[in-house]
């Protein structure tokens, strides 16, 4: 887009041409496999916009256009899911030999991925401390190639310095990931801030119905050119009525997440003052970890966060408020309408830093529902964690 809208008018504009679509407001969604060609010298020249479905429709076009202008970023591709964009990203900055490094707050499967997969095709694999800051210098190898972030981290939300860290690997001429899932780009610019590859897990707050799997990979300009083609060496893409679903969750996806921001906030204050609550871990409160460098460098907070009991519940304590939630629905994911609330704990399977929280933990991700009814709802949790 060559004006500076704003960007909930861009997210009404992008990925869409009216002109090209027989004046409906909405992008067709292609299906597709064959393209036809008009001639043997088009098929011999490759002349043609579109040449096979796997190399892209319309539709998918639209989508990843649309989120390259949102993130800032040179190009974007899609993917089935966020893991698989994880896949995607680890794929085109590492080789056999390489040295990887991954903070220990990572997402669990993204751990798997690494410890499994990278480690089987070559790649050494080691944790970092998520905030390491500009320590993470002392951990660079000769063949370090690739250092992973995510900010905050999964369940646990330790914010990383990402400035801090980039600045390192630019040094080195190392490339940097994040998992930018939780800010999404509408509340972290993470190319802005250097960052070579940045992916979300459409899944959540780009569907924001609990309906899709869909990931998405962004690069800056030097990074592109390598993502696309391993994109194009897999041919791993998401079905064209899911690139649908992603176009139409783009639309409201700023309404959602201001919504979901309020929410969280109003939550997570609530939480802070009941008795039962030993912690809150949502970086946009002043006494969380990182809330200073969340201060600086996020735009915003979303509706995902974790609390910690008071160290006097017991396991089965916690089992009595989770089992009879009347709103809260027990179960993974989140960036849906509906509030969600999971146990979690990352002792078990951490490497390099100790998760001691001081109590149980549990994440919340806050909906849509009435704030009474939830707060009513985890208020009568309460009372059956007591007993
Ligand atoms: C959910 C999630 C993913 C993976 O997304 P899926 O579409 O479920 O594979 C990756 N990273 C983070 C931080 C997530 O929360």
């Amino acid at each position: 887009m060559k004006n500076n809208f704003q960007v909930s008018t861009k997210l009404t504009q992008l990925g869409r041409n009216p002109n090209e679509q027989y004046g409906f407001v909405n992008c067709p969604t292609y299906r597709g496999s064959t393209v036809i060609f008009n001639t043997v010298s088009d098929i011999e020249n490759d002349n043609a916009v579109f040449n096979y479905g796997t190399a892209g429709t319309p539709t998918i076009a639209n989508l990843e256009n649309a989120w390259s202008e949102l993130a800032g970023a040179a190009g974007t591709v899609l993917s089935p899911s966020g893991l698989g964009a994880i896949a995607l990203a680890l794929f085109t900055t590492t080789k056999a030999g390489d040295h990887l490094l991954m903070p220990d707050s990572v997402y669990r499967p993204s751990r798997n991925f690494c410890n499994n997969m990278m480690i089987k095709y070559g790649v050494e694999v080691s944790y970092y401390d998520p905030l390491i800051g500009l320590d993470i210098e002392t951990l660079i190898k000769p063949n370090t190639s690739t250092i992973f972030l995510e900010s905050p981290g999964s369940q646990s939300f330790e914010i990383q310095d990402v400035p801090a860290i980039v600045s390192v690997a630019k040094k080195y001429g190392i490339k940097t990931i994040i998992d930018n899932t939780w800010a999404t780009p509408l509340f972290f610019k993470a190319h802005e801030h250097g960052v070579d590859l940045s992916l979300e897990a459409g899944t959540k707050y780009l569907g924001g119905h609990s309906d899709l799997l869909m990931g998405v990979v962004s690069a800056n300009k030097e990074t592109w050119p390598a993502l696309r083609a391993t994109y194009d060496y897999m041919s791993m893409l998401p079905g064209a009525e899911d690139c649908f679903l992603a176009l139409r969750g783009l639309r409201t996806m700023h309404l959602r997440l201001k919504e979901a921001e309020k929410r969280g906030l109003e939550m997570a204050h609530w939480l802070k003052d009941r008795p039962e609550i030993l912690k809150v871990l949502h970086p946009a409160l002043p006494d969380c970890q990182g809330h200073e460098i969340w201060k600086r460098d996020f735009t915003g907070s979303s509706g995902l966060f974790s609390v910690v009991l008071d160290p006097k519940y017991t396991h089965q304590n916690l089992a009595n408020m989770l089992d009879n939630m009347s709103i809260f629905g027990l179960g993974f994911s989140w960036g849906g309408f509906e509030s969600l609330i999971i146990p979690f704990d990352c002792s078990s399977y951490r490497t390099v830093t100790k998760w001691n929280p001081g109590g149980l933990t549990i994440r919340l991700q806050i909906g849509l529902e009435d704030m009474d009814d939830l707060k009513s709802d985890l208020a009568q949790g309460f009372n059956r964690l007591k007993n």
